[in-house]
């Protein structure tokens, strides 16, 4: 009984049922942290790439889609932290990849600069509404959102000129996914990922891909998949 009552718990913190979660306030050398995974990257512009995944917790943001579990998670102080990157990484893997939830809730800088200081690689992925400072090494990977009206949120001012990637989710069953937000006026120079939603729904997602191709096609974006989920990995 205790067994399924956590898994409705888990449930229940999935597609758009978590917690919106405010930016924590003060670094005080510890992190909301829900694991650290050795993987490869399957998506965006890294994949394939063996990583580490380090899974923040929390999110300001809940998506209906959201299929990751990032509520279930622990205070881990930096350094024990970056002893155990170091042990998963092995000398192995040399990318840590930052995610969530939302990263850029909780103060990642001093984090970054010290796996920098390793030798890491390091790339985060943010839904873009947050600003912390980054060592300019980071990798930023933005995959903005749109609210339940369609209309995406508007990525933060001092975030923009940093991103390297954009990576978009393209839905037919999602409103404001069917189509990438205008660029135009942004004077982007970020590579644009467009990445087909999964809906577990195998008819659902063919028609999601063939809309994302369309979309790469006439814009002249890059394509994405999730390629994790075809390895039957993390
Ligand atoms: S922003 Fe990302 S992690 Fe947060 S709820 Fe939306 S899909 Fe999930």
């Amino acid at each position: 009984l205790i067994y399924f009552l956590l898994l409705i718990q888990k449930a229940r913190n999935l597609f758009g049922e978590n917690i919106k979660r405010k930016p924590v306030k003060n670094y005080n050398g510890e992190y909301f942290i829900k694991e650290i995974i050795p993987t490869f990257q399957g998506e965006g512009p890294f994949t394939g790439y063996p990583a580490i995944f380090v899974r923040l917790g929390g999110c300001n943001l809940a998506c209906k889609f959201c299929d990751t579990e990032f509520e279930d998670f622990k205070k881990i102080s930096q350094e024990k932290l970056v002893e155990e990157i170091k042990e998963k990484a092995q000398n192995k893997r040399k990318l840590i990849v930052i995610t969530g939830g939302e990263p850029l809730r909780q103060h990642i800088g001093p984090l970054c600069a010290e796996l920098i200081s390793l030798g890491f690689n390091v790339q985060i992925e943010t839904n873009g509404l947050i600003y912390q400072e980054l060592p300019s090494q980071v990798f930023i990977v933005c995959s903005p959102k749109a609210n339940s009206r369609g209309v995406y949120s508007k990525t933060h001012p001092l975030l923009v000129s940093k991103i390297g990637a954009y990576k978009f989710l393209i839905s037919k069953f999602h409103k404001g996914y069917d189509a990438v937000p205008d660029l135009s006026d942004k004077n982007i120079s970020a590579q644009i990922y467009v990445q087909p939603m999964d809906e577990y729904d195998e008819q659902k997602n063919a028609i999601n891909k063939k809309l994302t191709l369309e979309i790469a096609e006439k814009k002249g974006y890059n394509l994405c998949l999730q390629t994790h989920k075809i390895w039957g990995i993390y």
